[in-house]
């Protein structure tokens, strides 16, 4: 059984593209199959990873505009049991691009992925910071979303408007999409505020917030410049035990050893 894990949430910079190119990593160095998918227009997880952009023959963006299969443009990361199906600038065009099309536009990703998510154990896709025509292909071909929160003031806002869009998208598109899970990211244990915000979005999300919260970690942000995950970089910092904890979290939860 394969599980399609979108890596959603529509404000920037919450630490959607290190959990999911992190918890990826961990997956695969846990010997599962992984299938990371970069849906960005700013490639954060591809460049991340340290794919050669000019190396690049195809990107979703051919998924998404001419339904290629996934097959052919997914490439290996670098990481054993780790491929990923790069992004590029490219897709910044295709809501234009795809505005006359009247049917089936949310379906794109979901249909070119098809039968290969069976290859493998987990795909995550690492998804866009906006709720519009992108997020809504990962939110259409996936099983379940992970959704991280920063650490920080207006933790929770956005999250109603986010929740309405999952809700949307299980009415219209996709009944069987569920909460994976919410993740707490940035945390800077220094200060109150963080563990203040993270009672809270407990309080709101209970049981289906993982119990691993992901501290500030300088490693974290230094590692995509190398274009390394973290366990590459530095697997004995405070970043990398926390995504390897989190991998086991998501294993757990999804009922395999
Ligand atoms: P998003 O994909 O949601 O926009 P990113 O994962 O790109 O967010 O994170 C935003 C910025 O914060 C990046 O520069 C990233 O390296 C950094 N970052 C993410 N998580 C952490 C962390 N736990 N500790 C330190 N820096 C982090
Ligand atoms: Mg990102």
């Amino acid at each position: 059984m394969s599980k399609v894990i979108a890596v959603t949430n529509q404000k920037g910079g919450v630490g959607k593209t290190t959990t999911s190119v992190n918890l990826s990593a961990a997956l695969a160095y846990m010997g599962k199959k992984v299938l990371l998918i970069d849906i960005d227009p700013q490639a954060n997880a591809t460049q991340g990873l340290g794919i050669d952009r000019l190396s690049l023959e195809y990107t979703i963006y051919d998924a998404i505009t001419q339904q290629m299969p996934i097959r052919e443009i997914r490439i290996p990361s670098g990481v054993d049991n780790l491929d990923i199906v790069p992004a590029n600038i490219d897709l910044a065009g295709v809501e234009i691009e795809l505005s006359q099309v009247k049917s089936g536009r949310e379906q794109r990703l979901k249909g070119a992925l098809g039968d290969l998510r069976n290859q493998y154990d987990y795909v995550i896709i690492d998804c866009p910071p906006a709720l519009g025509l992108l997020n809504t292909n990962a939110l259409t071909a996936a099983d379940s979303v992970l959704i991280p929160v920063q650490c920080e003031y207006y933790a929770l806002e956005g999250l109603t408007q986010l929740l309405n869009t999952i809700l949307l998208t299980q009415k219209v598109f996709n009944e069987n999409l569920t909460i994976e899970g919410v993740l707490l990211t940035m945390l800077d244990a220094r200060t109150n505020l963080g563990v203040e915000v993270s009672q809270e979005v407990r309080k709101y999300f209970r049981e289906k917030v993982y119990d691993v919260v992901i501290p500030r970690n300088i490693k974290l942000s230094e590692a995509p410049s190398e274009g390394l995950n973290i366990f590459d970089y530095d697997a004995h910092s405070e970043g990398a035990k926390s995504y390897a904890k989190l991998a086991k979290e998501v294993v757990k939860r999804n009922g395999r050893k």
